[in-house]
């Protein structure tokens, strides 16, 4: 395995001085490469699809942020759009019109949400769409299933994918007993299970909620079966489905997952993509579920920096590039090229893996078992996992830095890069066979 210490100097130096001052030396802990080992590439700048780190070295980036940067860095677009808004003043604590401008390009793409509502993160996305649906139900039981991450939701911090699970805290300390004691775990497309908690508890659960295409746990695609199960069995017994679209909304295509899918959900959570990489979240739905959100309705939620202008600006301009200048196809080519390119590399150095994916968001795991939740995930060798990490960081390209994370393609991507990158998987895949 690589050293980031000898190779990258100044990386290493950062994180020894950011580690005195800020726990475990980053702001988020799936940055820390607790899941590959080594110490984290501090960053300097980005532009199209690269990152540059702090020793200079350039990399062909496929976190893109985890997810918000489908245009790449930098999107002149979107840069023109932030310099434009921040000289209007940086937040006004009052509506402004951007806010409507980018709730209209959401309800026009996303045929589900009728209305919607900004916040500041993913996380208060999920956490709010939740309060929703126990106030809009009466009820209090939310089902989610192991593995699927849905921010770090003190109820929804059961079994979670992300980083949660690369750390090995599903269950963190200082949630409360009494914060779970309403949620309710299933393994994700296990539709018999399904039914099983909708017999016995039928009338109790306000709503369930999942990625419905995993990202947090490696990528992991439902079964057709599990989600028609999902929507019948919700309607039936009048809980909301819930679909935390926050890596998949406008990433899977401009009407996300559920466009993909052909799905209708009640409640849709968003994050990443709908900022262009500035801190947004939001949840909409059926206008009669969003008319219950305070003051239309009685159900409290609010937000100092909610629909901030300069992040609305970056929404804005982003969702308008996709619309106009889709990329999904392109994405789409490209991410079935790696996938192509990593199985003929890791049969050619017999390496066992599996290639999940679902358009732009991709897997390699490594193990011979076809991956379809959380325990067949983990049945990946996860040491093997790390050293191609770092096999393919040394040949320039940046991959998430864990098994169970989700790899985006962005849409700054050349053919050229792509052919780069499933080379240097090739002699990846060789050193890690060793
Ligand atoms: N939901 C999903 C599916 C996510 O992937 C994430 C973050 O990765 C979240 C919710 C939480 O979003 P945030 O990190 O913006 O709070």
């Amino acid at each position: 395995m690589s050293k980031t210490t000898p190779d990258r100097p100044k990386s290493a130096a950062a994180f020894e001085r950011a580690k005195r001052v800020i726990p475990g030396g980053v702001n988020s802990p799936a940055r820390a490469f607790g899941g590959v080992g080594g110490s984290p590439l501090f960053i300097a700048r980005a532009e199209g699809p690269f990152l540059y780190d702090a020793d200079g070295r350039r990399y062909l980036d496929f976190i893109g942020s985890w997810g918000p940067m489908i245009l790449g860095h930098c999107h002149p677009a979107v840069v023109e759009a932030v310099f434009a808004a921040v000289r209007n003043g940086s937040s006004y604590g009052a509506p402004c019109e951007p806010e409507t401008q980018l709730a209209e390009r959401v309800v026009e793409a996303v045929p589900s949400v009728e209305m919607v509502r900004f916040v500041s993160s993913g996380t208060e996305a999920t956490m709010s769409a939740i309060r929703l649906a126990r106030g809009f139900t009466g009820r209090d039981l939310i089902v989610k299933f192991a593995g699927c991450y849905h921010g770090h939701v003190d109820s929804l911090l059961v079994s979670a994918g992300s980083s949660a699970l690369t750390h090995g805290v599903p269950n963190s300390p200082g949630v409360p007993g009494g914060c779970t004691q309403d949620t309710v775990v299933l393994r994700y497309n296990d539709t018999a299970a399904l039914a099983d908690l909708f017999a016995a508890k039928r009338d109790a659960v306000a709503g369930v909620i999942l990625e419905p295409v995993v990202g947090n746990m490696g990528l992991v695609p439902p079964s057709d079966e599990f989600r028609r199960t999902l929507r019948a069995l919700t309607q039936k017994h009048g809980a909301l489905l819930i679909y935390d679209e926050v890596m998949t909304g406008f990433r899977l295509g401009y009407g996300g997952a559920q466009g993909l899918l052909g799905d209708t959900p009640d409640v849709t959570c968003f994050g990443k993509i709908i900022g262009g990489g500035y801190p947004v979240g939001a949840y909409g739905g059926r206008a009669d579920v969003m008319r219950k959100i305070m003051p239309a309705g009685p159900v409290f939620q609010a937000g100092t920096l909610s629909g901030n202008p300069v992040a609305m600006a970056a929404g804005i301009a982003t969702l308008h590039e996709l619309k106009t200048n889709p990329p999904y196809a392109r994405l789409e080519q490209q991410s079935e090229r790696i996938g192509s390119g990593l199985l003929a590399a890791a049969r050619a150095a017999g390496v066992p893996v599996q290639f999940n994916r679902v358009g732009s968001m991709w897997t390699l795991f490594f193990t011979p078992t076809p991956v379809t939740d959380l325990d067949t995930a983990k049945t990946s060798d996860t040491a093997r996992f790390g050293r191609f990490f770092w096999e393919m960081m040394d040949r320039g390209v940046y991959l998430p830095c864990s098994q169970y994370e989700a790899a985006f393609t962005c849409g700054a991507m050349t053919d050229a890069h792509i052919a780069e990158t499933i080379a240097a998987a090739g002699e990846s895949l060789q050193a890690v066979a060793r």
